[in-house]
């Protein structure tokens, strides 16, 4: 193995490619940010059982991918595999649900964990942007985080993306369809892997990718047929509010998503253009998560949104954003006067927020050029001991090839002025 590789599904954001990463949780983040939602941060790690009891022993995340370790002192922990439980566990432990402003809004954005068989799109280590609306259940909540999330993808310029809607019940209807599918699912031809599922988390099963599967389950009891009125009339509320904002969604009555925790509404965000690996975001509402790790009834929703994949879903549908130019100014000194002068002259403009480079290492005329053009700045500076002895230094348009002479003195502000 190469020193220089890094770790197996695992991959490093190097620019310029980097500078869309960035981007896209900056998109993400921003309709959240003014939306009420305060940001949050928590660690890399947690001990195990918050995953276990949270997420779910019967979930892929917690028995096949999770990264779980023992410490040198006997502590189990695991690498975090996903945000909600970590969030919700913070907001207990600093009791921002007693403040009396429910609900709690809050936003993420990190790096998750999970061990999985590497491919396109999906990597052991992964970064999300999300956000959570604990201690209130409110169908315009659900409908505020779906409409979020469509507006950050659309700001983005994205548009092959698919919002999938269902409704998962709760605790009054969904144990009563669970004993239903289970009933109908036993009776069928599955292997040892799939009837443990029956026993443990059989919706999970309505999800499995296998065409012999599917087939099977032509027939099978929909929970759909199954929602108490007040979930009825809560997933009819969502609904109507995504309708009336102008968000179109699919109702897809086989979502059931990963975790154990969801209830009521249950949404993902899909991708056209990335083959297998194309859920890019999902979320719903999880009212019993709170009491799952001990904590009081705090019904809550929220979503977290794929950064790789959502980079992924814009190289698929060709979009190019406009990257702030990371250098508008660089400068290339002739001798030693001129260095010390210029580099004064840099350190002035990005005081004055002008994005500005310098030529290092001594490099001769041509090697400074070379640098500047490939730093893809706008002007560059150039300035040897006659310009100095004149009190200007040569302002050259990198588009048009054309060099003006500035009065050094009114540098900054001449400069400003053109890029303005
Ligand atoms: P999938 O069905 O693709 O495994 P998931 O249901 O496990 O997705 P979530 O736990 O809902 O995914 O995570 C939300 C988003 O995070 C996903 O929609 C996806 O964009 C991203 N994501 C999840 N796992 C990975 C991974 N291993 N690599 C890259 N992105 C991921
Ligand atoms: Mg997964």
């Amino acid at each position: 193995m190469s020193t220089f590789q890094a770790p197996k599904g695992t991959y490093d954001l190097i620019p310029p490619k980097s500078g869309v990463t960035l981007a896209v949780r900056e998109a993400i983040a921003a309709p959240l940010k003014n939306s009420g939602y305060g940001y949050i941060e928590t660690p890399g790690f947690e001990n195990v059982e918050l995953f276990s009891r949270g997420v779910g022993e019967s979930t892929d995340i917690v028995s096949k991918e999770m990264y779980a370790f023992e410490t040198k002192g006997g502590t189990k922990l695991a690498l975090r595999p996903e945000g909600t439980a970590s969030v919700l566990r913070a907001a207990l432990q600093a009791n921002l649900h007693k403040l009396g402003n429910l609900p709690v809004k809050l936003w993420y954005s990190g790096s998750y964990y999970r061990y999985e068989r590497p491919q396109a799109g999906r990597y052991r280590h992964f970064s999300q942007v999300g956000a959570e609306a604990i201690g209130a259940e409110d169908p315009a909540l659900d409908a505020e985080l779906i409409i979020l999330a469509d507006q950050a993808y659309r700001s983005l310029g994205l548009r092959q993306f698919r919002i999938l809607l269902n409704s998962l019940g709760d605790k009054e209807c969904r144990p009563v369809y669970r004993d239903a599918l289970q009933g109908f699912l036993r009776a069928l031809e599955l292997d040892e892997d799939t009837r443990r599922r029956i026993e443990i988390n059989p919706l999970r099963i309505l999800d499995d990718k296998r065409d012999a599967v599917q087939k099977q389950l032509v027939g099978a009891p929909m929970l759909r047929d199954y929602l108490c009125d007040a979930c009825k009339a809560y997933h009819e509320e969502v609904r109507e509010l995504l309708t009336a904002a102008g968000v179109t969604y699919e109702d897809d009555e086989k979502l059931v998503r990963g975790l154990d925790y969801y209830t009521r509404t249950t949404f993902e965000f899909v991708h056209d253009g990335l083959g297998s690996q194309s859920a890019v975001g999902g979320g719903g509402r999880y009212d019993g998560l709170s009491e799952m790790i001990g904590g009081p009834a705090l019904p809550s929703v929220g979503w977290a949104l794929g950064v790789d994949r959502t980079v992924l879903a814009l190289e698929a549908e060709g979009i190019e954003l406009e990257l702030p130019a990371t250098t508008s100014v660089f400068a290339v000194p002739l001798g030693d006067e001129a260095r010390r002068v210029l580099f004064a002259l840099v350190t002035e403009l990005r005081r004055a927020g002008v994005a500005a480079d310098f030529s290092y290492g001594g490099k001769g005329l041509k090697g400074a050029m070379k640098s500047a053009n490939r730093s893809g700045a706008r002007y560059t500076l150039v300035a040897g001991e006659r310009d100095l002895a004149e009190g200007v230094v040569q302002l050259k348009d990198m588009e048009s090839g054309e060099q003006t002479p500035v009065a050094l003195v009114d540098a900054v502000n001449a400069i400003r002025e053109r890029l303005a």
